[in-house]
């Protein structure tokens, strides 16, 4: 036995075929037979990868034709009244997607990850009961291609804690009525086998629980494993350390515990009291979230280290979390650099680093194959080759880096602001736009002909400025007074990005699972980071030049950048983020020397990164502000800089936010009226602020008078002279013809509010 185990698999597919017949099937091209057949095939397959691979513990019910949560609520039947009339496959996709009168559950990030799951809704009037269905067919499907898996589920603490509860209240409150339902589901599990393994995912341990949480983790896990004597419980945990509950579970009749030595190297803090435990450990080395190539002698020393404590015989070797958050394989990664090739690994490539890492520790060197020692060689070179290569090292960015003297820009707020207001005379109310604007069918062909080859330059330039032209006279003939070019040369934020910076990497089929059928295709960043060139002024000073109206410049902060991207590991965030930083100050001078006078530099990422826990949300804040200081500290005093971010719980960080210092910032806030607004205003918040009027996420167009009650809502939070007028951030994904009378809408209706004020 090699003794290793892989917390979950993708299912999204290598070719994404999941994707593509739920999307067939939710428009009717298809019926629900086309998805099961299309899923059993994906499963087996990925069942056989990890066999073959040579991987003992494979997981059953890692797979979803949704999301897990989901799967979850209906095991324990936590349907919302609305949806109680469904059946089947009706009901799932119904919870997940919506139907005519009934909206969809809610969905929101899985942790620290750019995965979102669906939020259960829990009440106290609801009956528990199991449907045990999807798990004991999996299991047997499993088996029946010759593989006996352990079987995963979502543990009750997480389950809950990520719930909501619908007629208010403690969502632990429901503890009682779910646990007998947990135990009911190991009972139904034990029949399957002699002896099963449960893996049971509880990472919200990696949070910091209260007190009254950690209480219920012992008599939770106490009925649990004594639920049936033939189930063997392991519970995992991932992102993070998650020391407080260990201490718990280490008291618990559970078989074994699970633990990120990746992303959690506190976890190393406990490995005696694990040892004393005589638990199992399943011990998280290989990284689950990330595309690198393991570097195999060094965790050989980390799983020494770790056997200094805990001896072989209690220990396993798995991935550091579900593989879910990489992508599939190598073999369609044809056009890639090889040498940067040779540095990556996804899914497929991590199990056999999985097996040969657990091989080489259990058996050691002598027992490997003549194939074996050659991969491991291999590995060995590649990461050499990552330590030295030139494609990555760049000492002048290195050298420019230690030596920064300026983090931030020159003059403070009130003096800053006092020289815009007089050169730029913008007014009380200024209406503008957070940057994109309908991304046609047009706009996007001519993009991709442009990537494919198929059309020239000069072709595609031209394109891109007619629609710029339309999209300045637009604007102009509507009457916003501050304007944007639209960046219909934008395919993502973060990609155009990071296409123009050296030390920047992208992917062919590097796609990741983000909710349901979505996926995205996040790009890397392996080396060094610089710009070559401007990346925008070209685009931005031609929008100016066809308006006497003030053009705004568009960029992606650092931080944003640095959160949508796979970074590279062998430095830290903090650095990486620093040498962005700097990328992005040239390009605010370029601007500004090209005659913009206000950049608007985008953070719609910043709350994302936060870390799960609060000791090191500190050591985050110093350096995302410091970075975004650092990419606008270039700017004169009478650069306007503009900032904005996406719909997010500000509370705790509104005072990180006035850190960053932006003269003005623009925010998503549309659903929750002026509430997100009061947040600014309690702390004295003293930089202009636009908070969006109107909602983007919906078809409908907004009437003046809306707008109107909406300004005056948010005149009550904040005076005049401190607002500005914008809709919600996202308009590329809405149509002209909605965004046109919306936005002649929100002038009008601050035409009204400025002449009665
Ligand atoms: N400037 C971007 C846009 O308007 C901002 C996108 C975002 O907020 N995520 O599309
Ligand atoms: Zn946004």
């Amino acid at each position: 036995m090699s003794k290793n185990y892989v917390l979950g698999f993708p299912r999204i597919g290598e070719q994404r075929e999941l994707k593509k017949v739920l999307e067939s099937y939710w428009s009717g091209k298809c019926d629900f037979n086309e998805v099961t057949t299309t899923a059993s095939r994906l499963k087996k397959r990925h069942w056989e990868y990890q066999k073959d691979a040579g991987i003992e513990f494979i997981s059953s019910n890692d797979f979803s034709l949704y999301d897990n949560m989901l799967d979850m609520a209906i095991t324990l039947n936590a349907i919302p009244k609305r949806f109680q009339a469904l059946k089947d496959e009706e009901l799932y996709f119904a919870m997940a997607r919506g139907k005519q009168d009934a909206v969809a559950m809610e969905m929101t990030k899985w942790f620290n990850t750019n995965y979102h799951y669906i939020v259960p809704e829990l009440s106290l009037e609801d009956n528990y009961k199991l449907n045990a269905t999807k798990i004991i067919e999996e299991y047997k499907e499993a088996k029946a291609a010759n593989i006996k898996t352990k079987i995963n589920i979502i543990g009750p603490i997480t389950f809950l804690g990520l719930s909501k509860r619908v007629d208010r209240g403690d969502v632990y409150e429901l503890y009682s009525k779910i646990i007998p339902v947990y135990e009911q589901l190991l009972h139904e599990i034990s029949k399957l086998d002699d002896t099963v393994v449960v893996q049971i995912d509880e990472p919200i341990f990696v949070k910091d629980l209260e007190p009254k949480v950690l209480s219920l983790i012992k008599p939770a896990y106490d009925k649990l494993a004594n639920a049936a004597n033939n189930i063997k419980i392991a519970v995992v945990s991932y992102f993070e350390h998650s020391n407080e509950a260990t201490k718990i579970l280490l008291n618990t009749p559970i078989w074994a515990i699970g633990l990120d030595f990746v992303h959690g190297k506190e976890n190393l803090d406990i490995l005696e009291l694990i040892a004393a435990s005589n638990k199992t450990l399943i011990a998280g080395v290989v990284d689950g979230r990330n595309i690198w190539k393991n570097d195999i002698l060094a965790t050989q020393e980390l799983l020494k280290s770790i056997e200094q404590t805990v001896p072989k015989e209690q220990l396993i070797i798995s991935s550091s979390s579900s593989l879910l958050h990489t992508p599939y394989t190598l073999k369609y990664e044809v056009n890639m650099n090889n040498e940067i090739k040779n540095w990556l690994s996804y899914a497929v490539e991590k199990l056999d680093e999985i097996a040969l890492i657990s091989k080489l520790f259990f058996k050691g060197f002598e027992t490997l194959s003549t194939n074996e020692k050659a991969l491991l060689q291999a590995n060995k070179e590649a990461n050499t080759s990552r330590r030295s290569s030139p494609l990555i090292h760049d000492k002048a960015v290195q050298h420019r880096v230690s030596n920064i003297s300026e983090f931030t820009r020159e003059g403070s707020y009130e003096e800053r602001i006092k020289i815009q207001k007089e050169l730029l005379g913008y007014k009380e109310l200024t209406t503008t736009t957070i940057g994109s604007f309908p991304q046609t069918p047009e706009v996007r062909h001519a993009r991709r002909e442009f990537k494919n080859g198929t059309i020239t330059k000069e072709r595609y330039e031209q394109e891109m400025k007619n629609y710029i032209d339309e999209c300045v006279a637009f604007q102009e003939e509507c009457g916003i007074e501050v304007l944007v070019h639209g960046e219909p040369e934008r395919n993502d934020m973060v990609e155009y990005f990071g296409e123009q910076l050296k030390g920047y990497g992208f992917s062919q089929n590097g796609w990741v699972q983000s909710y349901g059928s979505r996926c995205v295709k996040p790009p890397f960043i392996y080396g060094d980071i610089s710009r070559p060139k401007p990346m925008t002024v070209d685009w931005i000073t031609y929008a100016q030049s066809k308006t006497d109206r003030i053009m705004k410049g568009m960029l992606t902060g650092p931080v944003t950048i640095l959160n949508w991207s796979f970074v590279r590991d062998d430095m830290k965030r903090a650095d990486v983020s620093k040498q962005i930083a700097l990328a992005i100050c040239d390009e605010v001078d370029d601007l500004q020397n090209a005659g913009i006078k206000m950049i608007q530099v985008d953070e719609a990422a910043f709350k994302e990164g936060y870390p799960l826990r609060k000791a090191k949300v500190e050591a985050y804040e110093d350096f995302a502000v410091r970075d975004f200081k650092l990419s606008v500290s270039s700017a004169r005093k009478e650069t306007q800089i503009h900032t904005h971010m996406c719909y997010s719980e500000f509370n705790d960080i509104i005072q990180t936010i006035e850190a960053m210092d932006a003269d003005v910032i623009s925010i998503e806030t549309a659903r929750s009226g002026n509430e997100l607004l009061k947040i600014f205003a309690k702390v004295g918040y003293k930089q202009e602020v636009g908070p969006g009027v109107y909602d983007i996420h919906s078809p409908r167009i907004p009437s003046v008078e809306e707008i109107v009650t909406q300004i005056y809502s948010l005149l009550q939070v904040l005076p005049k002279e401190q607002l500005w007028i914008n809709p919600d951030c996202g308009l590329k994904t809405r149509k002209w013809e909605e965004v046109k009378p919306s936005l002649k809408n929100m002038v009008e209706a601050v035409k009204i509010v400025r002449e009665a004020l």
